[in-house]
């Protein structure tokens, strides 16, 4: 069989094509497919046209952006050139100033309604959203032009898409998520978590690759192959938690013996992410596999809603319906407490019902006021 000129490329790098099948294996995990999909995944990768991407940065501390950097092997910037066209982004790329500007401008252009748009960091909105200036132009403005002629927006890690610590009480720039700051864009996705995963980052391109459209989403718009399980559905320390033995003070025995971090201040019974599936740094390891609690990074106004952080909510979802339900966190909150029981185990079921919606071809204000709505009620 001809050699195809990203095989030659990435063997020019070194990586061979075992290590690409591997690649694509891990994508078709990732993605829930089954195994037999490796193939097709291949086969898209070398054969299709290279979608165009541009990467934003506004408030942001470009965590996602290292995030995609680390992704395994081959890693992101080894296919980065191949499989994928980024002609922006401010931190990767080689040009500066006007010439970078201008590679934005042209792309805009060129490839209206057709490139992708990712965007990291939040949008602020007062002083004329002059806190985010990039090239003398505002994130608000840059936003609305940007992803406004984009075929899809990906708002990428947890500042683009629900607002993230910017927006955490006081939220003194009213920053914005990318749907309250542009509302009714088209083909919007979330990937929420602080940082996203590069392999949930990877796994939708390459998806849109395979599948030739977007995959479905839950209620958040967030893709279902990487937030439709709670991670203490997954977590490798439920059946502590099911026998009830939890860790009660760092280093102590418990601890030492991998129980369960509930009573630290784990949110995993309320946070829907595939971290224990798919973890962390080329899946070396895991926040709670090392020892330290989810703190539900990935779900919406995780910093005001999830802190503190090493303490147990009396409302998380989900655990209240547990036969081990922490003592303390009923009797201290009563009726509180039986509202969220009965509120928590609803919001499970609805999860495990699924709301499985690709994005629509064209905007959804609707959807997007709903979410700002809810925002800006949770912001009170
Ligand atoms: S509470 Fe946290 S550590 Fe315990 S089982 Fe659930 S996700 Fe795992
Ligand atoms: S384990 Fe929890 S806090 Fe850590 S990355 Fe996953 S969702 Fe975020």
């Amino acid at each position: 069989m001809a050699q195809t000129r990203l095989m030659r490329e990435l063997e020019r790098q070194g990586i061979s094509r075992r290590e690409f099948l591997t690649f694509c294996a891990s994508m078709a995990a990732v993605l829930g497919m089954p195994k037999s999909a490796s193939a097709t995944i291949a086969r898209a990768i070398e054969t299709e046209e290279r979608p165009i991407l541009v990467w934003l940065e506004f408030q942001d501390c470009a965590g996602n952006t290292e995030s995609f950097l680390r992704a395994g092997h081959p890693t992101v910037a080894d296919l980065i050139l191949d499989t994928i066209s980024l002609n922006y982004h401010e931190t990767l790329m080689a040009a500066a100033g006007t010439q970078a500007e201008d590679a934005l401008e042209s792309t805009v252009a060129k490839h209206k309604g057709k490139y992708i748009a990712l965007v990291e960091g939040s949008i602020p909105a007062d002083a004329d959203s002059g806190y985010c200036m990039v090239g003398g132009r505002s994130a608000l403005d840059i936003a609305r032009e940007v992803c406004g002629n984009a075929a899809a927006t990906v708002a990428v890690g947890t500042c683009a898409t629900f607002g993230g610590l910017p927006a955490a009480r006081p939220n003194p720039t009213r920053a914005l998520s990318v749907a309250d700051a542009v509302p009714g864009v088209k083909n919007l996705i979330h990937l929420s978590a602080c940082p996203a995963n590069a392999e949930n980052i990877t796994a939708l391109i390459v998806y849109y690759l395979t599948v030739k459209r977007w995959p479905p989403l839950d209620q958040y718009r967030r893709p279902l192959f990487a937030y439709g399980t709670l991670i203490h559905d997954a977590c490798e320390r439920r059946a502590h938690f099911d026998s009830g033995q939890f860790v009660e003070e760092w280093g102590d025995e418990a601890h030492r013996h991998g129980y369960c971090l509930y009573r630290m201040g784990c949110k995993g019974p309320a946070t829907s992410q595939n971290c224990p599936i798919v973890q962390w740094n080329s899946h070396t390891n895991w926040p709670i596999g090392c020892g330290h609690p989810c703190l539900g990074c990935a779900e919406p106004n995780f910093w005001d809603v999830m802190t503190p952080f090493y303490e147990r909510l009396p409302n998380v979802a989900g655990v209240s319906a547990s036969r081990w339900l922490d003592p303390v966190g009923l009797t201290a909150s009563g009726a509180v407490a039986a509202a969220a029981v009965i509120h928590g185990i609803g919001e499970v079921r609805r999860y495990r019902r699924g709301h499985h919606r690709p994005p629509e071809d064209k905007g959804h204000a609707d959807e997007n006021k709903h979410e700002s709505d809810s925002n800006e009620e949770s912001r009170k």
